[in-house]
Formats: structure tokens, C-alpha cells, sequence
């Protein structure tokens, strides 16, 4: 497509109008750095949609006229760059066209009260009023199907989804990780202010957050007073810095996996902002759901496309299902299982055949394990107490530093509670019995009769929704998929969608 230049909102309205092609909108106020351009060339990477990247330096933002003024513009420069790295229209409307004096069509925004009472919210008045109404206004002339934002600014990230929410605007917001220079500073407009004392400052501010970040790895803790005081003693004056859950900005506290630790600085007459996400571990997946509904060829993609580590906890259940069955345990009157449990050992290998073969007791059981003889056996065998006392520890040790994605019954509710997120997927009995048949023509090169196959699944979901321990039930803070329908990527893309909106791009690439 030719690149475009609109400088009169009438202009970008009219031909907004013929566009058939779907819009990724990346609203700027120009000065563009690495920052812009990875968002301009995410977006252009990401689908076929057309690139559209506004530049307007909207003053209802500004509650200090001088930072107004002495705002860094580069229209020039920012016109090639924008276009040699994806874009394909660039809006650069006036203050006149934005703000039509006596319109009564536009709208003043108010923030999210809850969202915009914390942080840069309390130092700059009015400030996410201004972002809001003038996001509001772009997004009805632009009228997107995309929008992508930085991470850099995380609470204004959070506010304008709540914009798009409340008013049902039913555009994505996709964002992309905070972008830092060679010295570790985020890339900003204002950075070309700061004189190299004052970007020394910002390189300490930006270094000591990195540090904090690197210290509750291994701490698990953070001292808000005495990194407080250690900045401080390095002559840099701290506006506000704190320690806060990540979505609600409410006080973190010792009990949360992922907090935000967010400041901001001045440096002389320039203030910039900065923040690192705390982890006590990485993200974890829960994915639970009946025998059939999908879970393991979703799960095994999900991992895949977000390089998590595959816990297969059905697959472990049914390794123990073939080591009782092939050393003649009877598991169902044997008194000693706690001994006998105490002496195995499973382990998951990647395999570049299979993906992940599972190992129990050194026996490789990939293929044996999803016999028709251990489908049959193993929700006996796993309704037994000593049995998932030994898988549910054994499962919470592989998790315990997170990044992984897990499936079963009872990921959700017993082993990982405190998943970041957890899908709860389902499918009809139709649909379920559908997908086992042609997976047992196609492994097994038999026929199995359809009704059959209903019956075994329905008396399958009795058992694990019935029995004693861990049933298998869903998380009150789960998604419920209902996958009838839908193809198995459509769902691994669904799911990921959801993941996105949880976890924050600079956890997950962490
Ligand atoms: P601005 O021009 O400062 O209003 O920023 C326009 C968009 O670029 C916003 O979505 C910002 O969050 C994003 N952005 C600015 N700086 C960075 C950065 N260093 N890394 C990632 N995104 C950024």
C-alpha cells in the first residue's frame, strides 16, 4: 500500500470510510524512538491489517504548560521513520481538528478512579483525564480493530483498557515490553532533555530498579524504604516510589507472585518514569478439564507457542496405572502403597519424536501408557489417596519455579491454586466421542462403536467428578472454554489471547 499522509481529521474520516482492510492504530506524540518503532513494527508483523500511526502532542495532558512547550518534536524525521519501519498512514492532526471549539460531539473522559488514585495518577492531575479523552476521540475517528500500546507506561496501559472496556469499544489492545537504551534508561521523548548529569541519574533510578528486580529472585522480598533511601543518597530526587499488585494498585504484599515495583524521578526540570515487574516465580498455566475435552494436544501447543515446560500430570497418572498393572500391584487392598510410591521415580525428557517422552523408574512409557487397557484402569487408580498425595507433591516440586503449563483435574483447584491463569475446557459428549474415534482409527486402526464410546466417556466423567479426593470440578476463578466447535488452534490462540491479558510481555519474556 502507498504510504499516506492525513493532516485534517475530514480527510482521515473520508477515507476511513472506504477501508475494507481491518486497522492496528499505535497513538504517538511523535519524537519517535526504538520505542515507537517496535510498536509500529510489531503491529506490522503481527497480521495484514493496515498500520496507522497517529502523531499528536495532545496538551489536556499537560498540567505543566512548560513540559508542554518544550515537548520534543522531530515531524521530519519521524515521517521516514515511521514509514521506512511499517507504517502505512501516518495521522498528524491539529489541535483545532482534535478539539473542535464548541463541538458537541466530543466527549471529555474521566479515568478509572481506582486505576488512576495511585502512582502518576496523584503527581499529575488531570493527566489520564486528558490521555483518556483524547485516546476516546482517536479511537472514533480511527476506528481500529487493534490497538497497540507500550508496557513502559503501565498505568496508562491499564486505564485505556478500562476505556476500551466501559465503553464496549471492542477493540484488542496488544502491548509490547518496555524498549531500554545501550545504559539500561527506557526510551523516551523526554530523554533528549536530560543533560548528562541528569541522564546519569535516570541510568541509577533505571539500575537500582533492575537490581531490586534481580534481589527478590533470590528474596523473594523488597525493602521500599531502604532502596528509597539508597537512591536517595545517590542526590536523585524521587517523586513517588512503590511497591503495588499489578493490576488493581492496591499495596503488594508478601503473598502476591507478581507485583510492580513503579517510580518516578525528576531530573531536573524532566520527569521520567520507570518500573520493573517482581516475580516470587514464573507464570503458571492451569488447564483442567474432562478426558477428551483436548486438554493435551492444546496444552502441548500452548506450550510450544509460549516456551512454558509441558507438565502432563494425566501422563504421570497413567505411568503409575502401567508400573502397578506391570508389576502386579494390588493397588486396590495393598497396604503399603506410601513404601512402594516412595521408590518411584517419573520424569518428563523432551524427545524430538514424540515431544516429551515420560520415564517412570527409567522404563520410557510414552506410547504404552495411552493403551486402551490403562485408559480403563487409571481413574480407579488415581481416586486413590495415597496415589495423588505422592502425584500432588511430586507435581508442586516441578513447579515450584513456575513457566509451565499443566493439565488435569485438579490443577487448578488442588495442585497449582495460585495459577496466574486457569481454563477450565470442555467439550459435549458428542464432540468428545467423535474426537476419540478417529483418534483410535487412526492410532489403532480399529473401529469402536460410537455409542460405546459415549457410555465409557460419560462413566469416566462420573468417576472424576465423584470421587473423594480432587474431583475433578472447575476453579471459581476459572475461564470456562466449551471447545464444540472450534479447531484446536483456534482454541491454543483463544487461550494465549487470555494469557496475554493476564501477563503482563515483559514477564512473559523473562
Ligand atoms: P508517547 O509518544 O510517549 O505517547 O508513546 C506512544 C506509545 O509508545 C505509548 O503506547 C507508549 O507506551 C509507547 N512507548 C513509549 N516509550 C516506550 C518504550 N521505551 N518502550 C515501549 N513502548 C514505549
Amino acid at each position: 500500500m502507498e504510504n499516506i499522509i492525513f493532516r485534517r481529521t475530514k480527510d482521515l474520516e473520508n477515507w476511513r470510510d472506504d477501508q475494507k482492510n481491518d486497522i492496528n492504530f499505535i497513538p504517538t506524540m511523535g519524537n519517535l524512538h526504538n520505542g515507537h518503532i517496535k510498536l509500529i513494527s510489531t503491529a506490522k508483523s503481527s497480521n495484514q491489517n493496515i498500520n496507522l500511526i497517529s502523531i499528536f502532542i495532545n496538551p489536556l495532558q499537560f498540567e505543566n504548560k512548560a513540559d508542554f512547550a518544550n515537548y520534543p518534536k522531530s515531524i521530519d524525521k519521524d515521517i521516514n521513520l515511521a514509514f521506512s519501519n511499517g507504517a502505512d498512514v501516518i495521522f498528524i492532526p491539529n489541535q483545532i481538528d482534535i478539539y473542535p471549539k464548541n463541538d458537541k460531539n466530543l466527549i471529555y473522559q474521566k479515568a478509572s478512579k481506582e486505576l488512576s488514585e495511585s502512582l502518576c495518577g496523584i503527581h499529575r492531575q488531570g493527566h489520564f483525564d486528558g490521555v483518556c479523552t483524547v485516546v476516546y476521540r482517536l479511537l472514533d475517528l480511527v476506528k481500529p480493530k487493534n490497538l497497540y500500546l507500550g508496557e513502559k507506561d503501565w498505568q496508562q496501559l491499564l486505564i485505556i483498557k478500562n476505556l476500551v472496556e466501559v465503553n464496549k469499544l471492542g477493540i484488542n489492545i496488544k502491548s509490547i515490553p518496555t524498549q531500554r537504551d545501550y545504559d539500561g534508561i527506557p526510551f523516551s521523548s523526554r530523554n533528549n532533555l536530560l543533560s548528562k548529569s541528569e541522564r546519569r541519574h535516570m541510568r541509577l533510578f533505571s539500575n537500582e530498579l533492575y537490581l531490586a528486580k534481580e534481589t527478590f529472585k533470590k528474596e523473594k522480598k523488597v525493602n521500599l524504604k531502604q532502596l528509597t533511601k539508597k537512591i536517595e543518597s545517590k542526590n536523585i530526587f524521587i517523586e513517588y516510589l512503590e511497591h503495588l499488585q499489578p493490576f488493581n494498585f492496591k499495596k503488594a504484599t508478601l503473598k502476591h507472585n507478581i507485583s510492580i515495583l513503579a517510580g518516578a524521578i525528576r531530573c531536573g526540570e524532566t520527569r521520567l518514569i520507570d518500573h520493573v515487574f517482581l516475580m516470587k516465580r514464573k507464570p503458571i498455566i492451569a488447564i483442567d478439564g474432562p478426558a477428551g475435552s483436548g486438554k493435551s494436544t492444546v496444552t502441548k501447543l500452548i506450550a510450544k507457542k509460549l516456551n512454558l515446560l509441558y507438565l502432563d500430570t494425566g501422563a504421570m497418572y497413567r505411568a503409575l496405572s502401567w508400573f502397578f498393572k506391570e508389576e502386579n500391584i494390588n493397588y486396590e487392598q495393598e497396604n503399603h502403597l506410601d513404601k512402594i510410591l516412595s521408590n518411584i521415580s517419573i520424569v518428563f525428557k523432551s524427545s524430538s519424536i514424540s515431544g516429551q517422552d515420560v520415564f517412570i523408574n527409567n522404563n520410557c512409557v510414552t506410547e504404552e501408557i495411552r493403551s486402551q487397557e490403562i485408559t480403563s484402569i487409571v481413574s480407579k487408580i488415581s481416586a486413590i489417596k495415597e496415589v495423588r498425595h505422592y502425584l500432588v507433591n511430586e507435581q508442586r516440586k516441578i513447579g515450584e519455579l513456575g513457566g509451565l503449563v499443566a493439565e488435569g483435574r485438579d490443577i487448578g483447584t488442588t495442585v497449582f491454586p495460585d495459577a496466574e491463569l486457569k481454563i477450565f475446557l470442555t467439550a459435549s459428549i458428542n464432540e468428545r466421542a467423535k474426537r476419540r474415534q478417529s483418534e483410535y482409527k487412526s492410532k489403532e486402526s480399529k473401529e469402536i462403536e460410537f455409542d460405546k464410546l459415549k457410555e465409557l466417556i460419560r462413566k469416566r466423567d462420573f468417576e472424576d467428578s465423584n470421587r473423594e479426593i480432587s474431583p475433578l470440578t472447575k476453579a471459581n476463578d476459572a475461564v470456562e472454554l466449551i471447545s464444540d466447535g472450534y479447531s484446536i488452534n483456534e482454541v491454543v490462540e483463544k487461550i494465549i489471547d487470555i494469557y496475554d491479558q493476564k501477563i503482563p510481555k515483559e514477564i512473559q519474556i523473562q
